[in-house]
């Protein structure tokens, strides 16, 4: 049996995710909801989503739309039928019904339900229909969620759930955990558990709310916005109703009950309104004083909101043991907070699963964690973690664990897949040199170099990685969610707060030297990105010889946002590139022009589909919708690339002048229509004499050495500029660019 059709019952936020997800993976799909107008409005979301569920919007009308009176007919077609249908169970019974009347025999029936057991949902069906029944669990938003939980019951034929599993990983490319049919199943429980831990013991150990996002957030391994600040996101009166939910399901002696009581400051909060982001704000909220906007903190105690005040854990590198061992309010709340977690996922061993490696897994893929309760306790220490706890009772795992002493328990990463992943091979390296900004695993036939910063952003170290792993056919690739961000940006301002530009001028020169490098070496070099691949990212990527990219990227050269142009060979590989098309050959000014329009606005896209027209992606670059296949593609083409020789050097012919005046008047144009400002006019000038060759003619032929000392020189003035130092200020402060 094979999926080659799909019908999704249900167009409401997650019907949409996953037909547009079955859409992106070329898989013919229909969506039915009770009026056809209902489905109709549903495509018009696809369509309009942002961040796009869709990887090619042209696609849309690959998604066929109806109701489930007129056009039910076709779930007899269908090889999987999912129901994403309001979360009522007289309302999935009837649909069941109606879809075991007509489906055809064998295919697969499934529910997206986020918390009702199987054993009800599939309560009226007969023992031969259960078999084809389980719960698929996607979360929202599908295209760049990660985790998908399959959870089976034991009437379930075993080879069709792993089957679906298997096309879930490679086609829709999700990272599928089969569970058990338990409250919540893994994600949620231990993952709303955490959460409600880490929330009642900020209110018992009074902690301000900043500081247990401090805590509760990178040195754990989680994700920056900690526990309220997750809370505002997912929406407090939606947490309280999932609350409500494992209160209900689950048995008064689990220890969950202890956490999901409600808390008389967060009824209040939905009572008056204070739902999160989305309503008049949360636990923390944005708030207009003197017509200036200010982010508020709430006093947990009182109630009271003030002005948020940031809180630093201090300057040391921030992990787990550090965080533990302090002898402090905050060690103290981080080692109350992570032990509890681990003893409740461990004691749920293994009724929610039989491998405790699936709990660290969901809670990697579906909340973001770098590491889970278990690799958590092997980064603890085994022998050190019984040190420090008191008891545990009723925890076979732990019981166990407290006999053997194994501090080797825990094995190998991502063991849910069959999959050749980064996080599977790296234990296996013949070596491992690492720095401070990335590493790199030897293999006997290549290496892999991994950044290890925050969003994976470049400084000298990046570089001297990427140069020091070219012995070999390099594969560059990363576990953590960004390729990269782009140039570390407070590395360079370091430098520039005081005033020493050489230091910056030898950093770009060592970025040029060593992207050149990688294009020319013996070797062939392949970037595997998945997320952000901008500025100096692309510029890596762009000058690798090969490129597997996932299919959830955003890609793209930004320099000019913050006042700067691309130098680490951006504006030239994006000029050759364009240099090579059919209207270039006509037209020597059509390539420096059209990268002047990209690159000038700063263009970005969202995924290989919008890149390739933009010349970020070329056609023969492979594109992998599961991020888990990565690494296998990358090998694979150094596989078909043995006899690889290095590119011949390109060069260029540019018009010089003639087109730089071209590019002028554009600016002057913009400049009218006051679109950009003085600063815009300069950053602008400066591109064009990049783009244009300088002082050069159409005879003259340009090295790409040559292209390298225009980017040089025009980013070394650009950044001694007051106007582009306060725009990187104003990035690095806020995470955005400043506007004009
Ligand atoms: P939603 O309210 O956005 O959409 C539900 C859709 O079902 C609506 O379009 C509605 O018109 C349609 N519907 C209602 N009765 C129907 C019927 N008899 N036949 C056909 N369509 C019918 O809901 P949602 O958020 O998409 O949730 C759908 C399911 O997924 C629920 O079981 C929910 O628990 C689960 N879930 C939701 C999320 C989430 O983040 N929203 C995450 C995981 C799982």
């Amino acid at each position: 049996m094979e999926i080659k059709k799909v019908v999704v019952i249900g167009s409401g936020t997650m019907g949409c995710g996953i037909a547009a997800q079955l859409c992106n993976a070329k898989i013919p799909v229909t969506l039915l909801d009770l009026t056809t107008e209902i489905s109709e409005k549903a495509r018009e979301r696809i369509y309009k989503s942002r961040p796009p569920l869709l990887i090619d919007k042209s696609k849309i009308e690959n998604i066929g739309i109806g109701n489930i009176n007129d056009d039910f007919g076709i779930v007899s077609e269908a090889d999987w039928i999912v129901e994403a249908v309001v979360e009522r169970i007289d309302i999935k019974h009837s649909i069941y019904e109606k879809i075991f009347k007509e489906r055809k025999s064998g295919s697969i029936v499934s529910s997206n339900t986020s918390s009702i057991p199987i054993k009800v949902l599939s309560e009226k069906l007969s023992e031969n229909e259960k078999k084809d029944f389980c719960i698929t669990h996607f979360f929202n938003p599908v295209r760049y969620m990660d985790l998908l939980e399959i959870v089976k019951s034991p009437n379930n034929n075993l080879e069709k759930i792993n089957l679906l599993k298997k096309f879930c990983e490679e086609d829709l490319g999700k990272g599928t955990i089969i569970c058990n049919d338990t409250p919540g199943f893994l994600g949620n429980r231990i993952g709303v558990y955490a959460m409600q831990v880490a929330m009642t013991e900020a209110f018992k150990m009074k902690l301000t709310i900043e500081e247990a996002d401090a805590v509760f957030g990178r040195p754990m391994g989680i994700p920056k916005t900690g526990v309220f600040g997750l809370y505002d996101l997912i929406g407090i009166d939606l947490m309280a109703d999932v609350l409500k939910s494992f209160i209900k399901e689950l048995p008064e002696s689990d220890k969950f009950q202890i956490v999901a009581k409600e808390i008389p400051l967060v009824k209040k909060l939905i009572e008056t309104g204070y739902t999160g982001r989305k309503g008049k704000g949360g636990f923390y909220r944005m708030n207009k004083i003197n017509n200036k906007k200010v982010l508020e903190s709430i006093n947990l105690e009182t109630g009271e909101y003030s002005s948020s005040q940031k809180f630093n854990l201090g300057s040391e590198k921030m992990d787990i043991q550090n965080i533990i061992n302090r002898d402090d309010k905050y060690g103290k709340y981080a080692w109350s907070v992570i032990s509890k977690i681990i003893k409740y996922s461990s004691s749920l061993v293994p009724g929610i699963t039989d491998k405790f490696n699936d709990i660290d897994e969901a809670m990697r893929l579906g909340f973001n964690w770098t590491k889970g309760p278990f690799e958590i306790l092997k980064e603890i220490g085994v022998k050190n973690f019984f040190e420090k706890i008191a008891t545990f009772e009723n925890n076979d795992f732990l019981k166990n664990l407290s006999q053997t002493k194994n501090e080797d328990f825990y094995g190998e990463r991502q063991q849910y897949t069959k999959l050749e992943t980064l996080g599977k091979i790296k234990p296996k390296a013949l070596k491992l040199d690492k720095n401070k900004s990335a590493e790199i695993y030897r293999f006997d036939d290549f290496n892999i170099v991994e950044f290890t910063t925050k969003a994976n952003a470049l400084d000298y170290e990046s570089m001297d990685s990427l140069k020091n792993a070219t012995d070999k056919p390099l594969i560059i690739i990363n576990e953590s969610m960004q390729f990269s961000a782009g140039v570390n940006l407070s590395y360079a301002m370091n430098f520039a707060d005081k005033g020493d530009f050489k230091s910056i001028e030898k950093f770009v020169k060592y970025f040029q030297e060593t992207c050149k490098h990688l294009k020319y070496s013996k070797y062939p070099v392949v970037s595997a990105p998945s997320g952000l691949v901008l500025g100096g990212g692309f510029e890596v990527l762009s000058q690798s010889n090969f490129v597997a990219s996932h299919t959830n990227i955003v890609i793209g050269l930004v320099e000019t946002m913050v006042g700067l142009i691309p130098a680490g060979g951006g504006c030239k590989e994006m000029l050759w590139r364009w240099s090579q098309s059919e209207e270039a050959k006509i037209n020597p000014d059509y390539a420096p022009l059209k990268v002047f329009d990209i690159i000038g606005y700063a263009k970005t896209a969202t995924s290989p589909i919008e890149a390739e027209p933009l010349k970020y992606l070329k056609p023969e670059d492979q594109k992998v919708m599961s991020r888990n296949s990565l690494l296998s593609v990358s090998k694979k083409i150094l596989e078909n690339n043995q006899s690889f020789t290095p590119p011949t050097e390109c060069t260029f012919n540019l018009s010089g002048n003639v087109v730089k005046e071209k590019m002028i008047k554009l600016l002057e144009k913009l400049y009218n229509d006051k679109i950009i400002l003085d600063h815009g006019i300069q950053v602008g000038t400066e591109l064009a004499n990049v783009l244009s060759g300088g002082n050069t003619s159409i005879d003259k032929t340009l090295t790409e050495d040559d292209l390298f000392q225009l980017e040089l020189d025009a980013f070394m003035r650009l950044i001694q500029t007051q106007k582009t130092q306060d725009r990187i200020k104003h990035t690095l402060s806020t995470g955005k660019p400043l506007i004009n």
